[in-house]
């Protein structure tokens, strides 16, 4: 379970936080958040691995790279979306509300606009969950259906 988090650092100043959070600030642990940073979309462990090639050259290994977001997701630093395309895309904790909208046909993951009234519908739906017994934790919301490039192609 992410623990609470509230505040990222403005520029590059990761070390500190990742002590924080009990983690070593690895070269690895360092590229991948930077990459994050810079993405504007959740990004996938092959777009992950991509743009860190781009950036800072030879990418971590695999398996080093699952356990670079496990562990950043584990300290709540970074995010999971599971995508119906049954694939994990992670993206820092800070960088939107955890709402996504998602394409049904390429599976392409946007953070959705802000809606100031989104968080009190979620807290709405929170308390009338606790009447029937439920703790709700986690809520993110995420709207499926067909992005601008994919209803082009299908006109
Ligand atoms: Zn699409």
């Amino acid at each position: 379970m992410p623990r609470p988090f509230t505040t990222l650092p403005a520029a590059d100043d990761w070390p500190p936080v990742l002590r924080r959070h009990g983690l070593r600030a690895t070269s690895a642990t360092l590229g991948v958040l930077g990459v994050m940073r810079r993405a504007e979309v959740p990004m996938t462990h092959e777009e992950i691995q991509r743009a860190y090639a781009r950036e800072f050259g030879a990418p971590p290994d695999k398996v080093t790279l699952y356990r670079v977001l496990e562990r950043l997701t584990g300290a709540g630093l970074c995010d999971t979306l599971a995508g119906a395309d049954r694939r994990n895309r992670f993206a820092l904790h800070a960088s939107g509300s955890g709402h996504v909208f998602e394409c049904s046909c390429c599976h392409k993951v946007l953070p959705l606009p802000d809606d100031p009234e989104l968080p009190a519908a979620l807290a709405r739906l929170g308390k009338a969950l606790k009447r029937q017994g439920i703790r709700a934790q986690a809520s993110a919301v995420t709207l499926r259906g067909t992005c601008a490039d994919c209803g082009r192609h299908a006109a």
